[in-house]
């Protein structure tokens, strides 16, 4: 049956609200987005927990983007406040300023350094590892296998259930190590979080009259009553497309524990990261981002999760080759009938949200070309 969409959209996380947009602002196309959900935003979704404090619900998003584009066009659906991304590694007995940087060299070695005596530090206690090959070799070739201990290997152990050897470089290789006093937990030019949080963001996105969003809607169930004139955007799980033909894509899941307490801050900062001690990996009091001023805090406490909604793709190399598999299924799908696959969970790719949005107007461009 034909609708009177010119585009179907699975999913109405930062993919698909992206590429509605274009889609309903530039080309004057009707979209139609179905989500599973009972909400749009994707894991960025954040809400007013019953306390009144705003949380992000699926863990916390630090919006961050090295491309002054990117930025100008999510500015026209919302302001931005400072990005406050501050994060402490809880180990030893001490918090410690986490990446590492010069204070954290400081302060594990107990010593005094500058830029050259830092370096001269890691220079001795590194392992020469020309090019790691996994995670471990990673860490160990830029701070050696102290630090490795006390801050990598405990934290990666629970969050994967996989050792760092079995896991590629660019997991922990997603960290900097720095040699100055800067804290923040990226390196990116921008920095900034959405001033009414990124539901509001979405939804001023999506606010469009060509755009429909159906909620707690299934596309498996929907598929054979709604062909779109033009395409369909599937943001969902590729595994899930193919109904697991060839065996389920592993993913890693969280489940989050959000406590409340009655008093304006609990932490010193919006994450402490615990590689050595408790179930969980770390603690979150997001109003250090949100900026939220409120009496009372929630904190939300990570616990890494083998079942569950599908957060990270666990990067190795036969997840990796499951997914090559699965990818040029889904490249026949494109070319025979014009279903596009983008995001992180039909991707397979452990994406930031700028990252996300960048790959939904790259995919926008293509079937602009394509279809327009
Ligand atoms: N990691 C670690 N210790 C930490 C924080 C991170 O070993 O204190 C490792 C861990 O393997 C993690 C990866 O580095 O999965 C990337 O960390 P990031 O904080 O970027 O993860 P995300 O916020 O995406 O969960």
């Amino acid at each position: 049956m034909l609708s009177p969409f010119d585009l179907l959209i699975v999913g109405a996380g930062p993919v698909g609200c992206v590429i509605a947009e274009r889609a309903a602002s530039q080309l004057g196309w009707k979209c139609l987005i179905i989500e599973k959900r009972n909400h749009i935003a994707g894991n960025c979704y954040d809400r007013f927990h019953e306390s009144g404090i705003l949380i992000h619900q699926y863990g916390p998003h630090y919006f961050r983007t090295n491309s002054k584009e990117l930025l100008d066009y999510l500015s026209q659906f919302t302001g931005w406040i400072p990005g406050n991304y501050i994060v402490k590694s809880s180990t030893r007995g001490e918090l410690f300023n986490f990446p590492i940087n010069l204070n954290t060299l400081e302060q594990f070695f107990k010593t005094s350094l500058d830029e050259n005596k830092g370096k001269a530090l890691i220079e001795q206690i590194r392992e020469p590892i020309e090019t790691p090959g996994n995670s471990e070799e990673f860490v160990l070739s830029r701070v050696g296998k102290e630090m490795y201990e006390a801050f990598y290997l405990g934290y990666t152990l629970k969050q994967w259930d996989r050792h760092p050897k079995d896991l590629s470089a660019s997991v922990c290789g997603r960290i900097p190590i720095r040699f100055n006093r800067d804290c923040r937990y990226v390196d990116h030019d921008y920095q900034v979080t959405p001033d009414h949080g990124f539901t509001a963001m979405f939804a001023n996105m999506i606010n469009h009259p060509n755009i429909q969003v159906m909620l707690q809607a299934d596309y498996l169930e929907l598929k054979k009553e709604i062909t779109p004139k033009r395409a369909t955007i599937y943001c969902g799980c590729v595994d899930d497309y193919f109904e697991k033909k060839l065996g389920a894509l592993p993913w890693r899941s969280l489940e989050f524990d959000f406590r409340e307490y009655d008093k304006e801050y609990l932490q010193p900062c919006v994450q402490i990261n615990y590689p050595n001690e408790h179930e969980y990996t770390r603690s979150v009091e997001i109003k250090h981002v949100t900026g939220q001023k409120h009496p009372r805090t929630t904190v939300s406490y990570e616990y890494p999760r083998s079942k569950g909604d599908p957060y990270y793709p666990i990067p190795a190399p036969q997840n990796a080759e499951l997914y090559q598999r699965y990818q040029n299924l889904a490249e026949q799908e494109t070319r025979e009938n014009r279903v596009h696959f983008c995001g992180r969970l039909a991707t397979y790719k452990y994406m930031n949200t700028d990252e996300a949005i960048e790959s939904a107007l790259k995919t926008f461009e293509g079937i602009k070309e394509l279809y327009g």
